[in-house]
Order: C-alpha cells, then sequence, then structure tokens
C-alpha cells in the first residue's frame, strides 16, 4: 500500500532520520538492534530520511532507505531537492532510487547553501520538481511536498506562499508535510487558509521533539524564523544554561539538572502539541526521530500515537 492508499483511510504516523556522517554514527542507526531496529517495533507507516542540499549525502541516504526498505517494517521515503540537480541528474538519482524499490518522495526545493542566491540547479522550485516527476514518471513516485504553516521564510507574503502551495496539487503531488510550528493558532489559521483556497491534500505534521535548549532555539531561528509560543519561552527560561545555551563551556553549576528538568518540561509540552494537532483534524503525525529511540518512542506512547 502507498502512504497516500493508507491516508485515504486513516491518519498516519511516521518517523524522520537523517544520514550519519561517520560509520559508527551508520551502525548505530542501520545496524543490528540499531535505533531503526527499536522504530520498527513502534509500528511506524514509513520512514523517511533526509538529503543534504546538493546531494552530498545521497550514499547515506540511500544505505538508511535501503535498510527500511530491507527490513518489509515501514515504507521508505526519501526527501530530494533542486539544489545543484541538473534535470538529468535528477533522472538518474531518481531511476536509482526506484530500482531500489524506493517510490515515495517528498519533494523540496531544498535548504539553499549558505551564499547561494538559487538552486544552482534546473529547477527552481519544489513544484517544477513535482510537475518534472509526474511527466517523467508518472504515478511511479508517491510525492509529499512541504507546507509552511507560519510562511515560508522567504515569502513575500503567506498568500503568496499559499498560492504557489496551490501549484503542488495542481501539477501532480499527493500530500503535505508540514515544517515545524509551535505557534497553535498561526496552525489552525493556516489549515483553515489552505483549505480555502482549494487545497485538499491531506497533511501530516512535523512534529520537532523539544528535547534539547540549543538545539530546540536553532531549530526555530537559524533558518525558519518559528515562533516560540509562551509556553515554550517559559521552559527555555525557566532552565536558562548561563552564560548561554550554545556556550561549550558554561559556568553555570546546574548545567545537567536544568538539561534534565528542560528535556522533561519539553517532552511534556511535545505530547500536549501533538494532542492540539490531533484534536485539529489533521491527516498524520510524522515525528522528527533526530536518529533517536527512548524519548521519541516515550513521546509517541504517551501521545497514543501507537494506536494509530
Ligand atoms: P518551495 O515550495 O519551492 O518554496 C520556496 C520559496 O519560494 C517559498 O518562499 C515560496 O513561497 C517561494 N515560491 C514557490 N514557488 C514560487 C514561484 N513560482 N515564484 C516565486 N516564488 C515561489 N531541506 C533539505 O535541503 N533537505 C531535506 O531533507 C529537507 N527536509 C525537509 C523536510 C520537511 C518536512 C520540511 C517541511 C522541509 C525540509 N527541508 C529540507 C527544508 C526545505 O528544503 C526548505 O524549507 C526550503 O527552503 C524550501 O523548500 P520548499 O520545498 O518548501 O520550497
Amino acid at each position: 500500500m502507498t502512504v497516500k492508499e493508507i491516508l485515504e483511510k486513516r491518519s498516519t504516523f511516521s518517523f524522520e532520520v537523517f544520514p550519519p556522517k561517520t560509520d559508527p554514527g551508520m551502525e548505530k542507526l542501520v545496524g543490528k538492534d540499531g535505533v531503526l531496529e527499536k522504530l520498527y517495533t513502534l509500528n511506524p507507516d514509513y520512514i523517511s530520511c533526509t538529503y543534504g542540499a546538493g546531494g552530498g549525502n545521497v550514499g547515506k541516504n540511500l544505505e538508511v532507505l535501503d535498510s527500511v526498505k530491507a527490513s518489509g517494517k515501514a515504507i521508505p521515503v526519501t526527501h530530494f531537492t533542486c539544489i545543484g540537480n541538473t534535470k538529468e541528474g535528477i533522472k538518474e538519482q531518481l531511476d536509482t532510487y526506484l530500482e531500489h524499490g524506493i517510490d515515495h518522495m517528498l519533494a523540496l526545493r531544498g535548504d539553499l547553501p549558505f551564499g547561494w542566491t538559487g538552486t544552482g540547479g534546473d529547477l527552481h522550485y519544489a513544484t517544477e520538481l513535482v510537475k518534472f516527476v509526474r511527466d517523467t514518471y508518472g504515478d511511479k513516485f508517491t510525492i509529499a511536498v512541504a507546507g509552511s504553516p507560519e510562511g515560508h521564510i522567504q515569502c513575500r507574503s503567506l498568500d503568496a506562499d499559499i498560492a504557489f502551495l496551490k501549484q503542488k496539487p495542481d501539477n501532480g503531488a499527493d500530500y503535505i508535510m508540514t515544517q515545524l510550528c509551535w505557534d497553535m493558532d498561526q496552525f489552525r489559521y493556516w489549515l483553515d487558509a489552505i483549505r480555502n483556497a482549494g487545497i485538499w491534500m491531506p497533511v501530516d505534521v512535523g512534529i520537532m521533539p523539544v528535547l534539547d535548549q540549543a538545539a530546540t532555539i536553532n531549530m526555530a531561528l537559524s533558518r525558519n524564523g518559528c515562533v516560540m509560543d509562551r509556553a515554550l519561552c517559559e521552559i527555555i527560561s525557566k532552565n536558562w544554561i548561563f552564560p548561554n545555551p550554545f556556550d561549550k563551556e558554561p559556568f553555570d553549576a546546574a548545567v545537567d539538572q536544568k538539561k534534565a528538568d528542560f528535556k522533561k518540561a519539553g517532552i511534556e509540552y511535545t505530547i500536549k502539541q501533538i494532542d492540539e494537532y490531533r484534536a485539529c483534524g489533521i491527516n498524520g503525525i510524522h515525528l522528527y526521530a533526530l536518529n533517536k529511540y527512548e524519548d521519541v518512542a516515550y513521546i509517541a506512547k504517551e501521545a497514543g500515537l501507537l494506536n494509530l
């Protein structure tokens, strides 16, 4: 069954992992008793793997997805970007994915590498990639696309962003995977707005577990301009590591305790957020697993995702 077919029947539950840079990291993820094997015990519908801008980690991305495919325990979904890719190069890579039995993709423009002003490839926007894949491969791929509830950081307005999102199903995309969004009022506004705009694709919500102070701030602000709501800001402030959470040698004597307290409060916050999302009538929860098992499994269990 494809993810599209599952979404026609019920909500989905899935994980996202990234290709580790080192061999020990790979072993920890795909090796025996590794993180993937543990994640399978939670019965996810699919596991997606990120794709480095410019395809720098294509080999490791494929190795991770091969491992998911070989397990037969979840549908492998590759992320794929336009960055630095010619049409010929895209076709070559997508042919390889198909040869490996990987026929699900998240079609993205990609994050522009530092200093770049465009994709440096033949395609400039995700919607062009969706069209190219449909024109070239027909229905061979199930295609997910990104949606940004707060508006993509480079969009000139939320209205423009939604208008461009509408082109994605028009060009053949099957479902939306969302960018992280902690601002629930904004999310509800966006969900109404896209439906009003005639975008009826299922919405699979991306959830970034709040586990680490520096990583949370980094994810929100280094690229995406995400609003952190009062509840999240309080968790950060109450557990602030002095002089700041990015300092490699903090002088804060309570650093270990603060890290533990932050994680505990962050996990509770994440679970509540999943409750709120599910009450909005969304179609799936996609947990950024960050190549971890224990905390992610706890969140999935407590949030009742294992019953989906
Ligand atoms: P697009 O939909 O192409 O939009 C990009 C910008 O261009 C937006 O501001 C949009 O409003 C504007 N736009 C779109 N079409 C037009 C047009 N025709 N004319 C003018 N403006 C237009 N990045 C990676 O590099 N690797 C990953 O593995 C990865 N995984 C991700 C997973 C998820 C779930 C999400 C949500 C994002 C992921 N990203 C990843 C990040 C993503 O690549 C970036 O957010 C990127 O900056 C935009 O990608 P997009 O597909 O949303 O772009």
